[in-house]
């Protein structure tokens, strides 16, 4: 008989968990997943998935807006919260089942409860009260949305864990916070017609985003009319008959039907019996594990967010595959977490992999930039202003390409590409090698000659 009813068990299905469950199943390992709310976890019920729908569906302004500019005569367009929310519930749910029936099909066991460690062996269900022991544990339960809870009336705002299924279009809508959600979601608002907000307790929002990215973004947004607060924070949030108020420390107050909270997420460690079986965790409460997700304790491992290394669905997923392929498949492999490309979702949205200009001038002896600013084609004759950026930094000496910014449409896309050729550690010579696609802006990629000289750096 087995010594163990399982040989893993995974506590929570999402991004890392699923792939890491799977792998292991199809190794051949007895494997059993918990998880406490939807499987998918947070990428797919309430992060990426979503949150891209959204993102598509704010997009559409300036479609029927640019279509004017190339002959079309659009009439009668509205808008319908409720039908945008239903078709989003549609695809996650969708999404929920592919996963299950993905889990089903390698008979790993899935049980819809919340799980805690009893000890380096053993889980216990909460639900059911049921103690299952494994082999190996495997924590993969992500992070949750950070709320300032000393704050008064923070019981009134809203977060990205409600955002997605609020009944009510909120016509004013009020976003904390300056990082990758509140700018995606000041955004989607924009586009869908709310008059937003966002306050910003720094100077200028995205911070670790190239300078130039985060200075034609916010100019971007404010020219699509959201209202960028920087230097202040709530103070106070209360509830008024017209919706919320919410007082900043400038003593300024910002009416709006909602006020959302975006302002970090922290790991799910909370309550899962960690700590008194010696699992170490870092002061932000994450699992601190080794290159190969291995926590202090030898049968548990982490992967995903609750580690707090880089907290991507991609990166997740990877570290879950490494970690079943490491102890399951016997090909041991550990992540690499260089030249990992990402995008902000924002309209107009940033792609970005590498170092900015700024980290590789403090890496580099000679960094050389290349930068051009340009109306799309789309955009000129539909009448629009906003410009699109390119950015290339060069690492001089080696001319090897170190860093690729793009703000602008399908930055995303672009940048999926180029992370390719940053991490075969192209050159710039490289770059100009290759022949333009043309017209494309991406081809601005491989045309960009001149260097950027910048004020009282003498052209060398
Ligand atoms: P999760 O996907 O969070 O899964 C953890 C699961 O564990 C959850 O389902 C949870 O319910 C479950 N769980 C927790 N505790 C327990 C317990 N004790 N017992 C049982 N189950 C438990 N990343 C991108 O790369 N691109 C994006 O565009 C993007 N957009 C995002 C948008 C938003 C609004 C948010 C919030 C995040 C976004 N992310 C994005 C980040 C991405 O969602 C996470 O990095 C990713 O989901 C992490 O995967 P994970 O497996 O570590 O955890
Ligand atoms: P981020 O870590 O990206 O940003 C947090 C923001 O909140 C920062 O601007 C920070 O300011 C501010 N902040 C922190 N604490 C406070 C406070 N007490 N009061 C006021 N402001 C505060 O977190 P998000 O919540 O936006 O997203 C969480 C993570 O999810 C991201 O870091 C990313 O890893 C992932 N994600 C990825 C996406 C993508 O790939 N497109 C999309 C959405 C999320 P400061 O800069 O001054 O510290």
């Amino acid at each position: 008989m087995a010594k163990y009813d399982y040989d893993l068990f995974v506590i929570g299905a999402g991004s890392g968990g699923v792939r890491a469950a799977r792998l292991a199943a199809m190794s051949g390992a007895r494997v059993m997943v918990a998880e406490e709310h939807r499987v998918g976890g947070t990428c797919v019920i309430r992060g990426c998935v979503p949150k891209k729908l959204f993102v598509y569906a704010s997009r559409f302004a300036d479609d029927f807006a640019d279509a004017q500019g190339f002959g079309w005569s659009l009439s009668g367009e509205s808008f319908d919260w409720p039908k945008l929310v239903a078709a989003k519930d549609r695809e996650i749910t969708r999404l929920e089942l592919a996963y299950s029936a993905t889990l089903d099909r390698h008979k790993v066991e899935v049980f819809a409860e919340r799980a805690t460690l009893v000890s380096p062996h053993e889980v216990r269900l909460e639900n059911s009260a049921r103690i299952i022991t494994a082999k190996t544990i495997l924590v993969a339960t992500g992070g949750r949305p950070n709320l300032d809870y000393a704050l008064p009336g923070i019981e009134h705002v809203i977060t990205s864990n409600e955002v997605f299924d609020l009944k009510e279009f909120p016509r004013r809508i009020v976003i904390a916070g300056g990082g990758y959600i509140a700018v995606e979601f000041a955004s989607i608002f924009n586009g869908l017609g709310a008059e937003v907000t966002l306050i910003y307790r720094g100077d200028k929002f995205l911070r670790g985003f190239d300078e130039d990215l985060r200075d034609g973004l916010a100019a971007a947004m404010t020219a699509r009319g959201i209202r960028i607060i920087t230097g202040q924070k709530f103070t106070k949030i209360a509830k008024t008959a017209a919706g919320l108020a919410g007082t900043m420390s400038n003593g300024e107050t910002l009416e709006a039907d909602q006020i959302m909270f975006a302002i970090g997420r922290s790991p799910n460690t909370q309550g899962l019996g960690l700590e008194k079986l010696g699992v170490q965790l870092d002061p932000e409460g994450a699992i601190v594990v080794d290159n190969y997700s291995q926590s202090t304790v030898p049968s548990i491992y982490a992967v995903g967010d609750v580690t707090n290394r880089v907290n991507l669905t991609p990166v997740a997923i990877r570290e879950g595959h490494a970690f079943a392929d490491s102890l399951f498949g016997k090909k041991p492999w550990i992540v690499d977490y260089t030249t990992i490309p990402t995008a902000v979702f924002s309209t107009p949205e940033i792609g970005t992999v590498g170092f900015t200009e700024h980290e590789a001038r403090a890496q580099y002896k000679d960094v050389h930039v290349y930068k051009g600013s340009f109306r799309p084609m789309k955009v000129i004759i539909a009448g629009r202003s906003e410009k699109m950026l390119v950015k290339i930094i060069v690492e001089g000496e080696s001319d090897r390409v170190v860093g690729v910014h793009v703000l602008g449409p399908d930055a995303a896309e672009i940048v999926q590409m180029a992370a390719i050729a940053v991490r075969m550690r192209a050159t710039k010579a490289d770059f100009d090698q290759t022949m333009a696609l043309h017209p494309s802006a991406a081809e601005e990629l491989v045309t960009l000659r001149e260097k950027w000289v910048a004020p009282g750096e003498a052209a060398g």
